[in-house]
C-alpha cells in the first residue's frame, strides 16, 4: 500500500506581494523515502520569462540529504522532460529562455505541469524531514524584477563605480589569439578577467542581438565577486546600432521587417521590458566597411525613448567620429540623454586602436548606491555619470550647482530665476595640469574664473547666474594638449 510518507502539502498561492514567492511546495520525509526519487509537481503559467527556486530542508543535523533537480512540461514523458541536476550543491536556481544557473539548462519556459525532481541518497530509519520550495515566476525578464536572491551586490556601499558598457566575445564577434597562437572566437572568460585585472567595478557584455552570453555571465558572476557582470544586448539592425541594458527578455532586432516596422517600434519594445537604450557610435559611416553602424532610422526614431549615447566607442575622442556633437545636438532639442563611453572591445587581450579600445577604454563612471545592476542602471538613467576617456583607474569629474537652498549633481535640474545666484563647482581629481572646459548649450561658456588644476585634488568654482531662460551647463576636462580626458554630464537649468 501506498504510504504518505512523503505527503505533499501543495500551499499554491497567487503572491501577494512582489516580494512573495508565487508558489510555496512543501513536504515531508521519513526513513522509507531512503534512497529514492520524487517529483513534486508544480504548475507554470503561459508567457514566463524566468522561473526561480529556493529550497530548503530540515534535518541535515541528522545527516538527511535531499539532491535537487529540474523536469518541464516538454509533452514527451519520461527523461526528455530534465532540465538539470544541482545534487546538493545549489538550494537556489534560476531557469529562463536565455540563461540558467550552471547545473540547469536555459530554454523555453513552456507553461503546464512541471516538477523539481527530489532524490534522497541518505535519511536515518527514524529521521523525519520537511522540505520548502519558494518558486517566483518573472513575466518581464527586467532586471528590476529579479528576486533577492539572484541579485547580485558586489559592493554594498555608495560610490563611484567605474565599468565598461560595451564589449564582444565569442557569443559575437569576439575573437583572440588562441593558446596555439592562432585566432577564435573569444571566451567571455577573458573579457571578465582583462576587466577585474583593469580593475573595473562593472561590465555590460553586448553581443550583437543575441542572448547566449547571458548564461555565460551567470557561470562567471560568482567566480568574478568583485566585478558586476551585467548582461546586455547590442541591437544590430541595418539602421544604426543601440546597446540594451535591464532586460534578458527576447528583443526582436529586425528593423525594417514586417515584424519590426521601424526603430521606433523596437524603441516601445524596450520600453515596455524595463530596458535602457544606449545610440551606439552614432556617426559612423554606414558602408561596406561597417554595415548599418551610423545612426540612420528610417523615419526618424521619437529619441524620447532614448536613454543614452555612447559620446565615446574605443578611442574616437576629438576625431570626426566622436558622438558628442550628435549628443550636444539631443540635448539642444531638449532631450535629457545621458552621455556614456564603451570601448567596443572585440579582443580581451588586445589594445586600444580606432574602432576597438582596449577593455576598460573608455569607462563610464557612476555614483550608485551600491554596485549592483539595478543600481548602477538606476545612476545611469539619472544621469550621475562622466566618461573617463582613457579609462584611468582614479581619474574623478564632479560637477555640482547650487541656487539658494537648491543643490543639484550631474543629471539633475537646478532652479535658478532670473538674475538668481548660482555657483557651479567643478571637482576634478587625478588630472593635475589640466583644464576645465564649462560648456552651455553646445557651446562653450565664457564665465569669469581660474580654469586649471594645479592639483590631483581640486575644486573649482564658477558664478553663473541666472538668465531666466533653460539651459544645459556641463564641464569637461582636457589634458595641457587640449585632448579629452572626461566628459560630464549637464546639470539642467530652468528659470
Ligand atoms: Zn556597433
Ligand atoms: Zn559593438
Amino acid at each position: 500500500m501506498k504510504t504518505l510518507s512523503f505527503a505533499l502539502l501543495l500551499a499554491a498561492a497567487f503572491a501577494a506581494s512582489a516580494a512573495e514567492p508565487d508558489l510555496v511546495l512543501e513536504g515531508t520525509l521519513d526513513g522509507r523515502d531512503h534512497q529514492t526519487y520524487r517529483e513534486v509537481p508544480f504548475d507554470v503559467p503561459s508567457d514566463v520569462e524566468r522561473i526561480t527556486v529556493e529550497f530548503s530542508y530540515t534535518g541535515r543535523d541528522e545527516k538527511t540529504t535531499i539532491d535537487l533537480g529540474l523536469l518541464d512540461a516538454e509533452p514527451a514523458q519520461g527523461f526528455r522532460r530534465f532540465r538539470g541536476w544541482s545534487g546538493g550543491n545549489k538550494s537556489t536556481f534560476t531557469v529562463a529562455a536565455s540563461d540558467a544557473t550552471p547545473s540547469f539548462r536555459a530554454g523555453p519556459l513552456r507553461p503546464g505541469r512541471w516538477a523539481l525532481l527530489l532524490g534522497v541518497p541518505n535519511i536515518r530509519k527514524t529521521s523525519h524531514a520537511s522540505f520548502v520550495a519558494k518558486i517566483r515566476f518573472d513575466k518581464t525578464g527586467a532586471a528590476d524584477a529579479l528576486p533577492d536572491a539572484l541579485r547580485v551586490v558586489a559592493n554594498a556601499r555608495p560610490g563611484w563605480y567605474r565599468g565598461d558598457l560595451h564589449m564582444h566575445t565569442a557569443h559575437s564577434d569576439g575573437g583572440c589569439a588562441t593558446r596555439g597562437g592562432a585566432k577564435a572566437p573569444c571566451p567571455a572568460f577573458l573579457t571578465a578577467s582583462a576587466a577585474a585585472e583593469r580593475g573595473l567595478d562593472f561590465i555590460a557584455v553586448s553581443d550583437h542581438n543575441t542572448t547566449s552570453h547571458f548564461a555565460a555571465l551567470r557561470e562567471l558572476q560568482p567566480y568574478f565577486d568583485r566585478t558586476l557582470l551585467m548582461p546586455a544586448r547590442e541591437i544590430t539592425t541595418f539602421q544604426g546600432h543601440a546597446n540594451v541594458f535591464g532586460t534578458t527578455a527576447p528583443i526582436d532586432f529586425r528593423v525594417g521587417s514586417a515584424t519590426v516596422p521601424d526603430w521606433d517600434a523596437l524603441l516601445r519594445d524596450v520600453a515596455a521590458k524595463h530596458g535602457l537604450v544606449s545610440i551606439n557610435h552614432p556617426v559612423r559611416p554606414s558602408n561596406e566597411l561597417c554595415m548599418g553602424c551610423g545612426w540612420t532610422p528610417t523615419p526618424a526614431a521619437d529619441l524620447a525613448r532614448v536613454q543614452m549615447v555612447e559620446v565615446v566607442n574605443g578611442n574616437d575622442a576629438d576625431t570626426p567620429l566622436s558622438g558628442v556633437p550628435f549628443w550636444e545636438g539631443l540635448l539642444d532639442r531638449g532631450l535629457r540623454v545621458i552621455a556614456v563611453g564603451g570601448s567596443d572591445n572585440h579582443d580581451a587581450g588586445a589594445a586600444t586602436r580606432l574602432g576597438s579600445g582596449a577593455v576598460g577604454t573608455p569607462t563610464t563612471v557612476v555614483y550608485a548606491k551600491e554596485l549592483s545592476e539595478t543600481a548602477i542602471l538606476a545612476a545611469l538613467r539619472a544621469g550621475h555619470a562622466f566618461v573617463d576617456v582613457a579609462g584611468s583607474r582614479d581619474r574623478r569629474l564632479e560637477f555640482s550647482a547650487a541656487s539658494g537652498d537648491a543643490t543639484a549633481t550631474m543629471g539633475d535640474t537646478l532652479k535658478v530665476p532670473a538674475n538668481a545666484a548660482a555657483t557651479f563647482t567643478v571637482r576634478v581629481r587625478g588630472a593635475a595640469g589640466a583644464r576645465v572646459e564649462l560648456i552651455e548649450d553646445g557651446r562653450a561658456a565664457s564665465i569669469a574664473g581660474e580654469r586649471g588644476i594645479a592639483s590631483n585634488d581640486q575644486a573649482l568654482a564658477f558664478d553663473w547666474p541666472g538668465d531666466g531662460r533653460r539651459h544645459w551647463r556641463r564641464a569637461n576636462v582636457r589634458d595641457a594638449g587640449g585632448r579629452l580626458l572626461l566628459i560630464g554630464n549637464p546639470v539642467y537649468v530652468e528659470p
